[in-house]
């Protein structure tokens, strides 16, 4: 939309009349252009909805219980406001609860945490500039012309910003900076006054009530620490204002710490495509799943490791959930437990470290004979896991199938013979063993393929205990806000990059709607 409501207010016939013929053409072509784009909103049913198809989450391409296909399918909500306009209240140095930026007239569904209006949410911190920046329209909205910088102009709002400040060069430590920001009206020739407008990411059912602009208190470095001792510190929102309290005398809600976490999701799903594309030309890739809690739903916390990235994706325990991140562009290998979804994939490898687990498990068993049995399976593959980590160091000098020949057949026996046995234990393993018999013994011809999923279960282990701290995620959006920060997480660490820096960047660059920084490469 080129123009706004403040636009707008300004127009009358007597202006019209007002302007000569080279500017009324501009301003009809303004309207012009408004007109039709409204007119597009206004036919816009379920079955043409502007959103892009691309811009639906991997995880979302399923059906889920009826949470994100349905709103896929919805016309594009209208943005908060016409053209982003800010709040319209100065809120310089005031810490704005997010539900107070939720779009106006839409139903208020009540959401988890405090309620839009509830008493105590946050409380307004007089914070002294450091700095001031200044934001002048450039060009008129009405008839386009530039407008001059020596033009008269008055600030009509501004707003705070808190952000982190590069030491001086040669100094360690953080230096917190407060920018205020004052935003212009500019008066044109043609009498029309225009003014500097934050800019604002457009209403995306994908990211209800998570707002993504310019007007925010937390600068974008800040809001990148505040991602990283929430994500990789597992620090919990109160722990966070505790501690942002208790070093820098800045005083946030936990409701600010929370909107920006998800912000920092929603400005870094972009990343997201690129991530899946990595993982979907990996030459080998590790695969893992775990449960995660989301309000209360039992959902799946899935991990796909290459060897430069790391994929996490949350959603239903389903083949589908594979199949919708790999799609049928991941020739390499695969490397998973024995769950039953992986067996799609017939380029797989197991982890002989869980088989093994298993089979130790019967092995201790109490009962005699299936302790025997145990003992049994396990010796052959203990033999065998060893001959593969040999043939690593040393090359045999005939292939592992030929110089094991016995031991692969004791084995084969083993998983005949209790295939059909009465416990359950030791007949599921047997059947396991035997239905997964080619893609377990294949590191014996190639021994310098992995032989654990070592990969993917460290992957998780360190959102399991995060887990068990925050009971998992709230909401469709926090889960996704959660998923992909942490891809960006891990994929940053495993090339050696800082984290909270580069998201940095990246928040910046999303809330002015540019062109995100792409993913640091290894080493950077
Ligand atoms: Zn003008």
């Amino acid at each position: 939309m080129k123009l706004s409501d403040h636009d707008l207010r300004q127009m009358d016939e007597d202006w019209l009349k007002s302007l000569p013929a080279p500017l009324l053409l501009e301003v009809s072509k303004r309207l012009l252009s408004d007109v039709k784009v409204l007119r597009d909103r206004q036919n816009q049913g379920p079955d043409n909805s502007s959103r892009p198809p691309g811009s639906q989450a991997p995880w979302e391409k399923d059906k889920r219980s009826g949470k994100g296909p349905d709103k896929a399918r919805m016309p594009a909500a209208e943005p908060a406001s016409e053209a982003g306009a800010p709040p319209a209240e100065p809120s310089a140095a005031v810490d704005r609860a997010p539900q107070d930026q939720a779009p106006k007239g839409q139903e208020p569904r009540r959401g988890p945490g405090k309620q839009p209006g509830a008493p105590g949410f946050g409380r307004t911190q007089k914070l002294a500039p450091t700095d001031t920046r200044e934001h002048r329209p450039g060009h008129c909205a009405a008839c386009g012309a530039a407008l001059d910088a020596m033009a008269a102009a008055h600030a009509y709002t501004a707003w705070d910003e808190v952000d982190i400040g590069a030491p001086p060069a040669g100094q360690i430590g953080l230096r917190l900076t407060v920018t205020r920001h004052h935003l212009f009206d500019v008066r044109c020739s043609c009498g029309h006054t225009s003014r500097a407008v934050p800019w604002r990411a457009p209403a995306d059912a994908l990211w209800d009530k998570v707002e993504l602009g310019e007007w925010r208190l937390i600068g974008p470095r800040l809001a990148g620490v505040i991602v990283l001792l929430a994500l990789r510190m597992r620090l919990s929102r109160a722990r966070i204002r505790e501690l942002l309290m208790a070093l820098f005398s800045l005083s946030v809600s936990t409701g600010l710490i929370d909107q920006t976490i998800r912000e920092a999701g929603r400005a870094s799903a972009p990343l997201e495509e690129t991530l899946v594309t990595e993982i979907q030309q990996a030459a080998q890739l590790h695969v893992d799943e775990t449960p995660w809690p989301e309000s209360g739903t039992l959902l799946w916390l899935w991990t796909l490791v290459s060897a430069s990235a790391v994929l996490y994706q949350i959603g239903p325990r389903s083949a589908a959930m594979l199949e919708n991140v790999l799609e049928d562009r991941f020739h390499g290998i695969l490397i998973s437990d024995g769950y039953g979804v992986y067996r799609a994939w017939s380029n797989r490898l197991r982890c002989w470290p869980h088989l093994l687990r298993k089979v130790r498990g019967l092995a201790e068993s109490t009962d005699g004979r299936i302790a025997r049995a145990g003992a049994a399976i396990e010796a052959p593959l203990r033999t065998l896991m060893a001959a593969i980590y040999d043939a690593r160091q040393k090359p045999p000098p005939h292939p592992l199938p030929v110089l094991y020949a016995a031991d692969i057949e004791r084995l084969r026996q083993l998983c005949e013979a209790h295939r059909g046995d009465a416990h359950d234990a030791l007949r599921s393993f047997a059947r396991e063993l035997h239905y997964d018999w080619d893609v377990i013994l294949r590191p014996l011809a190639e021994p310098h393929l992995p032989l654990s999923n070592n990969a993917a279960e460290q992957a998780l282990r360190h959102w399991v205990i995060s887990r068990r701290i925050s009971h998992g995620t709230r909401s469709p959006a926090g889960s996704r806000a959660f998923a992909v920060l942490a891809s960006v997480f891990e994929t940053c660490r495993r090339r050696g990059a800082c984290v909270w820096r580069y998201l940095g960047q990246v928040i910046s660059a999303a809330r002015e709607g540019s062109t995100l920084p792409a993913l640091p490469t290894v080493g950077a």
